[in-house]
């Protein structure tokens, strides 16, 4: 999926025009994008209170769980979506970023009777369901899964973006409002995506760089990527199902660059970790 972007405008998506917006951004800017969740019922709900005055919020899109893309604000105008917030030296991030909203209820309570529930008293299968530990906490807790189509299109717009503005940062907004904020959550692949679009482009060499021990570096290019498609797929050391983890199980949707294969199995990096994952549960591009 490709998505162009003409006149500050995604081509081909719908716009529903939000009044909770400031004025033009300042020369060179945008450069940053931050990711939310709406923490609602359906994108349609999100739509309807973003483009709300009452609400006093927006961002510039919100992307369906079926993908679609709702645009409220053009890019070149500061939307409201960031609050108060603060990162590498920088406070008040909607003057410098575009906001990405994720129609996602957020972060789920686990009943005595084992079901998933939302803030808004919806319950969730348990197979969308995914147990992670937020960055900003120690102790897991239960997360929706963002759906594959969501997070393809997510990719395709923050790629679109990084071509037409000049994007140095994706970040969450867990991460400019830690403490506040918990959004986009475990469930989504931010590192994989930051790592993806914003440093993968400082790769120089191409062809594989085997290390004298035969292990492929950690910078070596990939074949292709792929995303992972199991609620949760165990990351293992060696390509056996007995092996050691090399880190914790990937969310559904977790972005990842593909560097070999063998026998059932897809050799992959993510955040800069290698290891191996079951090929029936890796789509690949
Ligand atoms: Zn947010």
């Amino acid at each position: 999926m490709a998505i162009t972007i003409s006149q500050h405008r995604i081509d081909g998506a719908p716009f529903r025009p939000s009044p909770n917006h400031g004025s033009a951004f300042a020369a060179g800017l945008p450069d940053a994008i931050i990711v939310h969740f709406t923490g609602g019922a359906s994108a349609e709900s999100s739509v309807s209170w973003l483009v709300n005055p009452q609400s006093k919020a927006s961002a510039h899109v919100v992307i369906g769980r079926d993908g679609s893309i709702v645009q409220l604000v053009p890019f070149d105008t500061v939307a409201w979506h960031a609050g108060a917030s603060s990162h590498g030296g920088r406070t008040g991030y909607n003057r410098f970023s575009i906001g990405i909203e994720l129609d996602n209820p957020g972060r789920l309570k686990r009943t005595e009777g084992g079901d998933y529930v939302a803030s808004f008293g919806r319950k969730y299968p348990p197979d969308m369901v995914i147990a992670a530990t937020h960055r900003n906490e120690r102790v897991e807790s239960y997360w929706l899964a963002y759906t594959e189509p969501q997070l393809e299109s997510a990719f395709a717009l923050c790629s679109a973006l990084c071509q037409h503005y000049p994007i140095h940062e994706i970040l969450g907004h867990e991460e400019i409002a830690p403490g506040r904020k918990d959004d986009p959550g475990p469930a989504f692949p931010l590192d994989a995506m930051r790592y993806r679009l914003i440093n993968r482009g400082r790769d120089e060499d191409t062809g594989f760089r085997r290390k004298p021990s035969g292990d492929i570096d950690p910078g070596a290019p990939a074949i292709t990527q792929g995303f992972v498609t199991a609620s949760l797929l165990n990351f293992r050391a060696e390509p056996r199902p007995t092996a050691d983890p090399v880190a914790p199980p990937l969310p559904r949707g977790t972005l990842v660059d593909v560097l070999d294969q063998k026998a059932g199995w897809h050799q992959v990096r993510v955040n800069g970790k290698i290891g191996w994952l079951k090929s029936e549960y890796v789509k690949t591009a």
